[in-house]
């Protein structure tokens, strides 16, 4: 039997102190000061004795605003009520209203760990909200592949193919296969690695990502104009991204390419032909901005051959020159209808570009039609980014991410990836699905709020007038 696929995952650490969510507040003057059961002895994470330790020797480092766990018991035990935690206003203001805090936090916790995020028992979160927050995955498969846990016996495969697949076979008289099949790349994992557009970057931190996609055995999607000498032993995890203008300039790099990014223009056949001149065993992805016509721009693309397509939306997943559009999941949803409908959907590739910020939206993306995704934003927090923004201002990045040494850089991201494809793990486990691909626009596995809606209001509301109207 073959070895099943694994991430490794190696703890390592932060090299700066993280912005905890949460910070003490400790009325020491109220303090009967010799209570036997002293509730901040009994701190299971011990955060008291390290803020203790911090007060006397001042380290220079805040652990322990990084490690409570905000379970309270502290602050309901106390019996003269002394202690009360409070929310750091340093950690409000990390990301934006998309990227949330709370997203960077556990991001920062998976990169260190490998590990699953775990939140306590119970949801405290709003119902719904925008994005892919209106959308929920259905579980109630939970007891079926997963008897064993998600690393045990029944192997449930997260395996995705890039490429175009044919649709049918036929032979000669001597029994030969008598149609060339197309190339198709086998990615363990249902994603790729990108470049953000913002970062403070460095041919070392380029050489973290390099580094990771090849010990995930994925690709990382780069301008070859960035690869640097550092990156040459990664080559073969480096999918360059080029335009009809770069290809000749970047003939190199897409001769041992196995993927090559073309940004889509009306040029886009005759550049596929000249990469697959250059090299006839690469998969070329057309990258193009994603809007309400994309599912007919896809149906174009398909009838002139193209095996597979990146639609990016923007780094909150919204289509429009400012973002103002509608939200990749919902145009994925119709793109990848369209193509059923056209009976061509298994001819290409559709590959989701923005917005990708937790592992969960990567479930979600391929539910709504994409075979994989880009993660990028999320592997540049791993490398501690506080999306601050000062380096699209010039200004010095915080945690200097252009400082991070390539093979720690690459551990975290690896980190990241290997909690991101247990949680994947978790959640097919937790649908009956065996594979990943088994994923893909099976909507009958997702709720969607709009749905739910319609199906619980419109019978009791249909053709009532609003009161006032
Ligand atoms: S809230 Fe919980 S984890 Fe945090 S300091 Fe108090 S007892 Fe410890
Ligand atoms: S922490 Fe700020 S300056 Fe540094 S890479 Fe992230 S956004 Fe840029």
């Amino acid at each position: 039997m073959p070895k099943k696929y694994h991430i490794e995952a190696k703890a390592a650490a932060p090299r700066h102190t993280p912005i905890g969510r949460h910070g003490i507040v400790d009325f020491n003057e109220d303090c009967a000061g010799a209570c036997h059961h002293c509730v901040k002895k009994e701190c299971i994470y011990d955060i008291y004795r390290k803020e203790g330790i911090f007060t006397r020797e001042m380290p220079g480092e805040l652990h322990y605003l990084y490690s409570c766990m905000n379970c309270l018991r502290c602050v309901q035990n106390c019996t003269r009520a002394v202690v009360t935690r409070t929310v750091n206003p340093e950690f409000r203001w990390l990301g934006d209203a998309y990227w949330k805090p709370e997203m960077l936090l556990t991001t920062w916790y998976q990169a260190e760990t490998g590990k699953i995020p775990v939140s306590g028992a119970g949801y405290r979160g709003p119902f719904a909200g925008p994005g892919f927050d209106n959308m929920w995955t259905d579980m109630s498969e939970i007891v079926r592949p997963t008897r064993d846990g998600i690393h045990g016996r029944e192997y449930i495969s997260t395996s995705v193919d890039v490429g175009a697949k044919l649709t049918e076979l036929s032979f000669d008289e001597r029994g030969q296969l008598a149609v060339a099949p197309p190339p198709v790349l086998e990615l363990p994992v249902p994603f790729v690695l990108g470049i953000p557009h913002f970062g403070d970057w460095s041919p070392g931190a380029y050489e973290a990502f390099a580094r990771a996609a090849q010990a995930i055995r994925t690709l990382c999607v780069i301008d070859p104009g960035l690869v640097t000498p550092n990156l040459e032993p990664y080559r073969a995890a480096l999918a360059p991204a080029v335009s009809g203008a770069t290809i000749s300039r970047h003939r190199d790099a897409i001769a041992g390419a196995r993927l090559v990014q073309l940004e889509y223009d009306d040029a886009f056949a005759a550049n596929v032909a000249a990469i697959k001149l250059i090299a006839p065993g690469a998969v070329v992805t057309v990258r193009a901005p994603i809007d309400a016509d994309s599912h007919l721009l896809a149906e174009r693309l398909v009838a002139a051959g193209v095996e597979s397509i990146t639609f990016a939306a923007n780094h909150h997943g919204r289509s429009g020159a400012f973002g103002g559009g509608e939200f990749i999941k919902e145009s994925f949803r119709r793109i990848h209808a369209h193509l059923m409908a056209k009976g061509v959907r298994d001819t290409v590739t559709l590959i989701a570009s923005g917005g990708i910020a937790l592992a969960e939206h990567m479930a979600k993306a391929i539910i709504c039609g994409a075979d994989l995704v880009v993660v990028d934003i999320p592997f540049l927090i791993a490398l501690e980014c506080r999306m601050c923004m000062n380096c699209t201002l010039g200004r010095p990045c915080p945690v200097d991410v252009a400082g991070t040494p390539p093979e720690h850089g690459a551990r975290r991201i690896t980190n990241l990836a290997s909690a991101w494809h247990s949680q994947l793990l978790e959640v097919l486990g937790a649908m009956g699905l065996r594979e990943v691909r088994r994923l893909r626009g099976e909507y009958g596995r997702a709720m969607f709020q709009e749905d739910l809606e319609r199906e619980t209001f419109q019978a009791l509301f249909a053709g009532k007038r609003a009161k006032g109207q």
